[in-house]
């Protein structure tokens, strides 16, 4: 038999997860000319889209219109969903390799970073990741309890995902009632008693991960008001001289509106939220019943490393904060695939380019793939997965046009199908999921929100008269 990639025998391949990265290795594999491919994409839970659905804030609906490009590529006549099926639960390895030549692992970071430090699981302490699954209505994590009756919340690390944890727990129930953010969080948060909210930087200003958009949107917010320590967003020498050394204009605008932010005067808001910097939690506290009621943090100060970075160096200078609740939103981090190669030291399946390496070799592993955040790391922005998956996918072509394919057993797609039916009859389709579609936001409309979402997965199949 020849080479796979004719209209008499297709290229097949298995995409698991059906995130944005999903898309982006289906997107090019189905254009290309010269080359029949058939996709699969799988995904454990029957709802698409990964993180666009479930970790871009509620708030952010225009960031959310991406969709309508997946859903492009979803139209595909070689392309089909299988949604509800989990990889090494319902399809094993063993059963992707006996049916498809390629299977690309783009499943993301589902857990999060932790901070290494005592009393980190202290009740009420909690991974910013396991919040934002719940405010966008994860199956998953739609159980979760967080005590909102508190008034003083910290959120640790100063990246994108804690900007998203602060504002949405800043922001008032009106302007969380235009979002598509889950009807229980909507509720739980309406009823919040939270007054003040700490976001803990443990560098400085210039070093803070946040993007200026987003800490701009942090100024603008309808009921809340944003503080930072003036003296905490002067820049250290260290920092100067890196930022002249360096002059980029990103830093110095995004140090401008923290230093803008530090003249502002309290407004009489409800809620108050304050930026600090350089200021590392040592220990969280708790009381006799576990729970944690504060922290002890220890000042900073900068230091260059040989190669430049500026990182943080604890002081023995402390003080103490009184929360009584904590989100960690230190990183994300990708768990490890049965029978998939891992790297645990960088949570990151082992790979080159895109091309899973066997431990022990280092070679490749035919047939076998990654992309996006579990290539890579959790970095970047949605759209930074797109050349990312695009790198993966020219290694798959150069690799096909090698030979260098699985040769499997039963290549036929009808096969694929027969075995996802077998085990997962209830399994989503892409039809099954625009129907789904359709009832969320037709459930929404009625409410004047952009959607309603299934948070349940009975209730999804349900929803589909199963
Ligand atoms: P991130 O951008 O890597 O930020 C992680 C933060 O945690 C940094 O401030 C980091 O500080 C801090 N940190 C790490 N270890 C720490 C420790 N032990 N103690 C205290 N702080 C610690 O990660 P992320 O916020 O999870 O976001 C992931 C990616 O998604 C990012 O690329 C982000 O931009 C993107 N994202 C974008 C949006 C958006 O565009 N609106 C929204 C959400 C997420 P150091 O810098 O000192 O390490």
């Amino acid at each position: 038999m020849g080479k796979p990639g004719t209209t008499e025998q297709p290229l097949r391949v298995a995409i698991i997860g059906a995130g944005p990265t999903g898309y982006y290795a289906a997107d090019p594999l189905l254009r290309q000319e010269g080359v029949v491919v058939e996709v699969d994409l799988y995904d454990r839970l029957p709802t698409p889209y990964g993180l666009v659905r479930l970790g871009v804030a509620p708030d952010h609906q225009k960031i959310k219109s991406v969709t309508a490009a997946f859903d492009k590529v979803a139209a595909h006549p070689r392309f089909r969903f299988f949604g509800g099926v989990e990889f090494g639960k319902d399809v094993t390895l063993a059963d992707l390799r006996a049916h498809y030549h390629q299977i690309v692992y783009c499943t993301g970071a589902q857990t999060d970073r932790r901070m290494g430090v005592p009393g980190e699981d202290l009740q009420g302490s909690h991974p910013a990741t396991e919040f934002v699954a719940w405010y966008n209505g994860h199956p998953d994590y739609r159980d979760s309890q967080f005590d909102l009756s508190v008034e003083r919340v910290a959120v640790v690390g100063v990246g994108n995902v804690a900007v998203d944890v602060a504002r949405i727990l800043c922001r008032s129930a009106d302007e969380l009632a235009k979002t598509d953010i889950a009807d229980y969080a909507l509720q739980a948060l309406r009823a919040s008693r939270i007054k003040e909210v700490y976001l803990l930087g443990r560098r400085g200003p210039a070093q803070a991960a946040f993007t200026n958009p987003e800490i701009r949107e942090l100024g603008e917010l309808a009921d809340a008001d944003i503080a930072v320590v003036p003296a905490e967003v002067e820049l250290d020498p260290a920092s100067r001289a890196s930022v002249e050394k360096n002059p980029d204009r990103a830093t110095m605008k995004k140090v401008e509106i923290l230093q803008g932010y530090a003249l502002r005067k309290p407004s009489g808001k409800s809620r108050r939220l304050v930026v600090r910097f350089l200021v590392s939690p040592v220990e969280l506290l708790g009381d006799a019943s576990g729970r944690v009621v504060g922290m002890r943090l220890t000042q900073n100060e900068l230091y260059a490393t040989p190669t430049g970075a500026l990182q943080p160096r604890a002081t023995d200078r402390f003080e103490e904060l009184a929360v009584g609740l904590v989100f960690r939103s230190v990183g994300y981090r990708g768990v490890p695939l049965p029978g998939v190669p891992f790297n645990e030291k960088w949570g990151v399946i082992l790979n080159e380019k895109g091309r899973v390496l066997d431990p022990d070799t280092k070679q490749p592993v035919v047939g076998e793939y990654t992309a996006g955040w579990i290539k890579r790391g959790p970095s970047g922005v949605i759209g930074t997965n797109k050349p990312d998956a695009a790198e993966t996918v020219e290694c798959m072509l150069e690799d096909l046009a090698q030979g260098a394919v699985r040769a499997p057993a039963q290549p036929a797609a009808a096969a694929a199908e027969a075995l996802v039916r077998q085990r997962r009859p209830g399994y989503v389709s892409y039809a099954d999921w625009r129907q789904l579609n359709e009832l969320e936001v037709a459930r929404g409309r009625a409410l004047g929100r952009p959607r309603l979402k299934f948070t349940r997965v009975e209730e999804m199949l349900g929803a589909l008269g199963r």
